[in-house]
């Protein structure tokens, strides 16, 4: 589907709805800046915690009006529902009764702040208060981030009450107590826990469909053609079910559903988490049915502290989420308090309104061009099971598989190298650590067939899995002090022959012990040798390439292959090593030696459309962009969208070369 512009909201506090002259003070505020926004969602509380049935009934009733007022000066509104199962422990006094089944731990600890998602009163209640809020007559309802199972302090997951546990008895058969299901997760033979895990993934998957199924028959009750919409964050405990999430929600009769994909990324205190927390978006994009088409990523200040985060960084996240995979964004960046100074009711957000309205146009350009296409490109390996394999060893609970999936791109897509998010789009995997636990036998040998770049850790799971015939080496020992990595005599270092890069493994923030490696294949090759301090080989194999059977290309590495990999000779191998992994198929990556975040997006034609960003405090300058595709010219869009149009300098192989007037620093380009 062709979409010719971008969808944005603002989400709107109670200390900006509440008070009528407040209100209207905001609405003149979005006048004046047309663009700006084209839909109001209304927050029905300002704490976490479900509030009781009657208070949200009594607001949703000036919600109607609200609703209607802001419908009459042309933008769309609905609501925003803070709390359905509710989130953290805050404003307990005045919140939902304790009569209200919570949350429960696996040591059967309670979360006060959140319900049961399985009761029937949890149901009794979202009945309640999503017919209230149906009848306030909004545009759409968005259910917001608290429906998850994981991350409601002061429990590290749940629910594992007594009522979960005898659902869980009629999908598993098995009669588990807290006790017992926590030695099964735990403590089992390594299939056995993998099963039971997958078992309750399962159930979760199923006890969030069955809530949406509730709140969709319930608001379409009311209000039979209003869209749904959902708020999540990376939701790997969960089970990542967004396409049969999605699927409930739309309901049988086929309405629109929306969706809002998040991370944390609150100030730009440090910058480079506004990219990562693009990657974690596009990863939730990337599951999501081609159906869903509007998707807004959200943008927070949370707690609204306007200076944590400026224009600038607000303006461009919006675009980053863009380029991961959003097609509109959700600003949250108004205050939750009340209006201080009634005199000039927004003195402090105006600027962020008016920034935005000057935003978009490049937001409705970057849309229009790549709609719902794919980023293609390195993807890090990471499936909706992923959460299988956290902490394998150990406390299933309080893993962080994250850590698997989010290391690889770090520093890798900084390099201009293009960030990918489903297999299916992806040239090359990169795996890290146990994350290949997670992966059944089918999605290991595609991921072998083709090109893959691997750590010491992934190596190890994938022989232990049988795959050594593959993979064309094998770990034999480990190194802990001193070692450095030299380039040896190979054509992935063609210009970088006997270069060093020496990660300092005394050092204690990253103590990281280095695989010697050993060829298990005659046709293995090595890439990289290990040496000490006075240049004696410590491994004849640090890393080293491999062409299997399948035809799949492998690399392995054995030595901080995620981390400190932001130098020349490092940089200029990895290309290489991406281009022959690849078999040149990677769309689109920087060539030059600059830091820079960059996406390929298959728009169905001759050539990808290339979204990059300059994460640096300099302008970049003499940046060539190497473009998969015959032609010979492309057009370049800054943020204001000035075009300028590029004759490519050269051409290597299959790509095309274009070297790309300053990019201004944390500004971003469209190049189509
Ligand atoms: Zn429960």
């Amino acid at each position: 589907m062709k979409l010719n512009k971008a969808s944005i909201s603002f989400r709107i506090g109670i200390a900006m709805w509440g008070d009528k002259q407040v209100f209207e003070a905001l609405l003149d505020l979005f006048d004046r800046y047309p663009g700006a926004t084209d839909d109001l969602a209304f927050f029905t509380s300002h704490t976490h915690p479900p509030l009781p049935a009657d208070v949200i009934v009594e607001r949703a009733g000036i919600l109607k009006l609200r609703i209607s007022a802001a419908k009459e000066r042309g933008y769309g509104a609905g609501i925003n529902i803070l709390a359905t199962l509710g989130h953290h422990e805050e404003n307990l006094p005045h919140s939902i009764g304790s009569d209200y089944p919570r949350m429960v731990s696996l040591e059967g600890a309670l979360c006060r702040g959140v319900l049961c998602p399985n009761a029937d009163k949890t149901y009794d209640y979202s009945t309640q208060v999503y017919t209230a809020l149906a009848l306030a007559e909004p545009d759409f309802i968005w259910i917001d981030d608290d429906v998850r199972l994981h991350g409601h302090a002061p429990i590290v997951a749940g629910c594992f009450c007594d009522t979960c546990l005898a659902l869980f008895r009629q999908r598993s058969g098995v009669d588990y107590t807290r006790e017992s299901l926590s030695k099964a997760f735990n403590d089992a033979q390594q299939r056995e826990k993998l099963r039971v895990r997958a078992e309750w993934m399962e159930h979760n998957r199923a006890t969030i469909n069955r809530l949406f199924a509730h709140i969709e028959k319930t608001v379409h009750a009311v209000r039979p053609r209003m869209p749904l919409g959902f708020m999540t964050g990376d939701r790997f405990f969960e089970g990542y079910d967004f396409a049969k999430w999605a699927e409930t929600l739309t309901g049988p009769d086929g309405i629109e559903v929306l969706w809002r994909p998040g991370g944390g990324f609150y100030d730009d205190v440090m910058l480079a988490g506004m990219t990562m927390k693009s990657h974690d978006i596009g990863r939730q994009v990337s599951v999501l049915p081609d159906s869903v088409v509007c998707i807004q990523s959200e943008i927070e200040n949370f707690p609204y502290q306007t200076l944590k985060k400026g224009r600038v960084l607000t303006s461009l996240e919006a675009a980053s989420h863009i380029a991961s995979g959003c097609t509109g964004a959700a600003f949250n960046i108004l205050a939750m308090n009340p209006v201080f100074d009634q005199t000039a009711p927004f003195k402090e957000h105006e600027p962020f309104v008016e920034k935005m309205a000057a935003s978009r146009p490049f937001y409705d350009l970057l849309v229009s061009t790549v709609g719902r296409s794919a980023p293609q490109g390195l993807y890090t390996g990471w499936t909706k099971n992923s959460f299988l394999a956290s902490n394998i060893a150990g406390d299933w609970l309080t893993g962080n598989i994250w850590e698997d999936i989010a290391a690889p791109g770090r520093e890798m897509f900084e390099l201009g190298l293009p960030a990918a998010y489903r297999p299916d789009a992806a040239q090359v995997t990169m795996l890290s650590g146990d994350s290949v636990m997670a992966l059944n036998d089918g999605e290991i040998r595609q991921i072998l067939s083709s090109g893959v770049y691997m750590d010491a850790k992934a190596l190890g799971r994938l022989n232990e899995r049988g795959y050594g015939k593959l993979t064309g080496f094998r770990s034999i020992d480990f190194i802990c002090e001193d070692s450095i990595e030299r380039y040896v005599d190979h054509p992935m270092n063609a210009g970088i022959l006997g270069a060093l890069r020496d990660c300092r493994q005394s050092f204690p923030g990253w103590m990281k012990p280095a695989a010697v490696l050993e060829k298990t294949n005659d046709d293995a090759q090595t890439v990289s040798e290990i040496i000490d301090y006075a240049d004696d080989v410590m491994a004849a194999c640090g890393s080293g390439v491999f062409e299997n059977e399948l035809g799949g290309r492998v690399f392995v590495g054995g030595y901080f292959l995620w981390r400190f990999i932001q130098d020349l000779p490092k940089v200029t191998q990895l290309k290489a090593l991406m281009r022959w992994l690849s078999r040149d198929s990677i769309p689109a990556y920087v060539s030059s030696f600059h830091r820079a975040n960059l996406w390929a997006r298959d728009i169905g034609a001759d050539a990808p459309a290339v979204i990059l960003i300059n994460p640096n405090i300099e302008p970049a300058e003499g940046l060539r962009v190497a473009i998969r595709t015959p032609r010979d010219a492309v057009n370049v869009f800054d943020m204001q969208c000035r075009k300028t149009t590029l004759g490519s300098t050269q051409s290597d192989g299959h790509y095309r070369l274009f070297e790309l007037p300053a990019v201004g620093p944390w500004e971003m380009r469209l190049v189509v």
